[in-house]
């Protein structure tokens, strides 16, 4: 049997209490499952103890790492729920509770697929540790899937791939994304991923030399600059997302740029770009690679600055600068924030905020009929590329690929959506139905009198711009309607 310590020495510290808390879980857990045995023949209480291993390594508090001791318990054991709330009081029956409802929906087919979606946005607005809880243990089920029936092993991965990764990116848990992903692979895609396992076996070591000596000559320059670097490592690409670009580049290895990248961890903002300036005055840049997404964060809020350079003879190398809070942020996104444990409630509420694309696919759940419907707004709204659209004032509002002017203006408010005269798009006069390309600078003209038009749903991506016009249109008819027939 695996012990207690390995968790506890996981966590990065943890108080006297925390500790007991997990102890206390720990011990309950593998009595409750006693004589129950996984499909490895293993005790079934190691799966329980995998996934609150991996919560600890995400750095989630204890109470969180003791409901992954007891995740499976209601459900596979003769544990009622007065005993866990008596022992452990109702948070963490709340998060068991909460993991085994996510549990009973199996990947059958879109609509099934669907509902597991809206349970997911549920739970997730309820308490986001739920779903995180549901993460881990369903990556230590990858973890063991070789066990498992093939039919329900392919849908198990299937479902980790389609419907959990992208998730785990959306909340910008990139480390665990990245895992799932790749324990999922080999079990959904058993061809592509032979032949990307194929792939890096011929190229790996090659990269690897041509960074090793580009990391060597930057750090010295680092160091001669005095810059504080705090790590200087790399890192190869995950498997499943390389194969995603390959598909991309015509299967054309040479096309795609960070199969391995250099990443260099520093203090703060401020070296970050002098880290930039010191790389691009050694090594020549590639034109149009230059991702600053700390002045403009992606979507999922990940900051770095990638830039990809000319290694000389013919080679060419990623490079990303970070602070030490962002590579964090980088790996576990969101649940970095839990890492804070004394203010842990105040900090949630923050954390809710912040990620507000929560709160929009709660609301998203009162979608009214068809599941096919909510998810193609689910796609088209949270799953698509974003683009990053600045009001003159420099506000970032990101929206879905292709969106318009309109998107826009409802995204900022409803009152100037309703009202839009005219616009200009970098500072030109510009049709309001135009496609906003990434970067566009959009300004809105209002009017009192200019209104909605039915020919405008045809131009916009966002549920929101949607919805606002539909309601616009449905007012007015009524109120026609209301009208002619006060004349009759
Ligand atoms: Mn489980």
């Amino acid at each position: 049997m695996p012990s207690v310590k390995e968790i506890i020495n996981l966590t990065g510290g943890v108080n006297k209490k925390e500790e007991e808390l997990i102890v206390k879980a720990y011990k309950f857990g593998e009595s409750a499952h006693t004589g129950q045995k996984r499909m490895s023949g293993e005790p079934y209480f190691i799966h329980a103890f995998g996934t609150a291993k991996i919560l600890a390594q995400l750095g989630m508090d204890a109470q969180t790492i003791a409901a992954g001791l007891l995740h499976d318990v209601l459900e596979d054991t003769k544990i009622k729920e007065e005993e866990i709330e008596n022992k452990f009081g109702q948070n963490i029956l709340f998060l068991i509770k909460g993991v085994t409802k996510l549990g009973t929906l199996k990947y059958r087919g879109h609509e099934r697929h669907v509902e597991s979606l809206r349970k997911f946005f549920v739970a997730m607005a309820n308490d986001l540790r739920v779903v995180i809880i549901k993460f881990a243990d369903r990556l230590h089920n990858l973890q063991t899937l070789q066990y498992v029936r093939e039919d329900k092993r392919k849908r198990i991965a299937i479902e980790s791939i389609e419907v959990y990764a992208p998730l785990a990116n959306r909340l910008g848990m990139g480390k665990l994304k990245g895992e799932l992903e790749d324990a999922a692979f080999p079990y959904a895609y058993p061809k592509e991923s032979a032949q990307v396992e194929e792939i890096i076996k011929e190229k790996k070591d090659l990269y690897q030399k041509n960074l090793s000596d580009i990391q060597k000559e930057l750090k010295k320059e680092l160091e001669k600059n005095n810059i504080r670097v705090v790590e200087i490592n790399s890192r190869m690409k995950h498997k499943y997302s390389l194969w995603k670009k390959l598909v991309k580049r015509q299967m054309d290895i040479e096309k795609i740029y960070d199969i391995v990248a250099l990443r260099v961890v520093v203090e703060n903002i401020e070296e970050c770009y002098r880290v930039l300036g010191i790389i691009h005055s050694i090594w020549r840049p590639l034109p149009g690679r230059i991702k600053d997404y700390i002045a403009v964060p992606k979507p999922n809020n990940y900051r770095s600055i990638h830039t990809t350079i000319f290694t000389g003879s013919g080679g060419i190398a990623e490079i990303q600068i970070r602070t030490k809070e962002m590579h964090a942020e980088a790996a576990y996104g969101i649940a970095a924030h839990f890492a804070y444990k004394e203010n842990g409630n105040e900090e949630m509420e923050n954390n809710k905020l912040k990620f507000k694309w929560i709160e929009e696919l709660k609301n998203l759940h009162h979608y009214e009929g068809e599941p096919k419907n909510f998810i193609k707004h689910l796609k088209m709204d949270f799953f698509n590329d974003r683009i990053f659209i600045f009001t003159p004032k420099g506000d970032v509002v990101d929206l879905p690929e292709d969106s318009s002017p309109i998107d826009f203006a409802y995204s900022i408010h409803s009152d100037i959506g309703d009202h839009i005269s005219g616009v200009k798009i970098n500072s030109k006069m510009s049709y309001i139905f135009s496609k906003l390309k990434n970067g566009d600078i959009v300004e809105i003209t209002k009017k009192k009198d200019a209104h909605p038009s039915s020919k405008w749903l045809e131009y916009v991506k966002t549920t929101i711009a949607k919805k606002h016009i539909k309601s616009y249109l449905e007012k007015n008819s009524l109120l026609s309607r209301l009208k002619s027939f006060g004349r009759s």
